[in-house]
């Protein structure tokens, strides 16, 4: 391990000589440059669609411009890349919302079987026409204290990634484990699972599944309009209510993501 150690010279209030403080300052090296590389991956991110569409833009002012087919091929694309931005620009801000108020205590009183229906019901068009069929497996109404928009937005990536990855005529699962009110039981909380039986995902990703534009195959996550952000976002929703995200996968497998939650 290589530590990072600033050292400044304090002299004394009174007479000669001088404190010398040694502070290990490796956590700051560390933030500063993890602050780089989000910095560097956020321009890269954006820099790649902006390239097509200025390129789209050119041949359309040029070559393309009494060409109607080509014209309208062109446009196409261009809608698609200025949608990726536009999707990037909402997730990065969603980032940033999710990590300034992470340490405030969610306080609103909700219904979590309310909310997983009307967040299915709500993807149900984007299943259809994956061919991806949802099935949801609730309690009872289950009254929690949690910040609904959050916690929506958490099932509203876990699925959009579930329905995307998984191929034409497969299942996904949505299951809330209620905790019960026997005492054992009680303390575990409560738990929200999306299950697919999509391609997997190889362990050895899993412990960095979670981290900022992480993919395991980001040709793949393009196509799909993914922006590599959606998991990290459900990481500090999840951090927020003081829960834990679980990831089991295995390849050809399927892939299971458990949130739990204390109530
Ligand atoms: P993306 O926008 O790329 O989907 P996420 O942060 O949501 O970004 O997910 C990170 C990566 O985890 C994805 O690029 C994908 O490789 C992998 N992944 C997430 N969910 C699943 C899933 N249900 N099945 C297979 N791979 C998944």
């Amino acid at each position: 391990t290589t530590f990072q150690v600033s050292c400044r010279a304090v002299p004394l209030a009174q007479g000669p000589g001088a404190l010398v403080v040694f502070e290990d300052v490796t956590h700051l090296e560390q933030a500063g440059q993890m602050r780089r590389d989000f910095v560097a991956n956020v321009s890269h991110e954006l820099r790649t669609p902006l390239t097509a569409l200025m390129g789209f833009i050119e041949t359309l002012k040029g070559p393309a411009r009494n060409d109607a087919a080509a014209r309208d091929r062109f446009l196409g694309i261009m809608e698609s890349e200025a949608g990726r931005m536009n999707r990037l620009v909402g997730d990065l801000l969603s980032l940033s919302r999710v990590e300034a108020d992470e340490r405030v205590r969610p306080t609103e009183r909700m219904d979590l079987g309310e909310l997983v229906e009307s967040t299915v019901h709500r993807l149900a068009p984007l299943a259809a026409e994956a061919g991806v069929h949802v099935n949801m497996d609730l309690p009872e109404p289950f009254e929690m204290t949690g910040d609904s928009d959050q916690l929506r937005q958490v099932l509203t990536n876990l699925l959009e990634n579930a329905i995307k990855y998984s191929g034409h005529d497969s299942e996904v699962t949505v299951r809330v484990s209620a905790p019960g009110f026997e005492p054992r039981v009680r303390g575990q909380g409560v738990t929200l699972e999306v299950r697919d039986s999509g391609p997997g995902i190889d362990p050895i990703h899993l412990p960095r599944l979670t981290e900022r534009f992480y993919r395991v195959d980001s040709h793949r996550s393009r196509e799909m309009g993914g922006t590599g952000l959606g998991l990290a976002i459900v990481k500090h929703i999840v951090n927020r209510h003081r829960g834990r995200l679980q990831i089991e996968s295995a390849l050809g497998k399927g892939s299971v993501f458990k949130v739990v939650l204390p109530v």
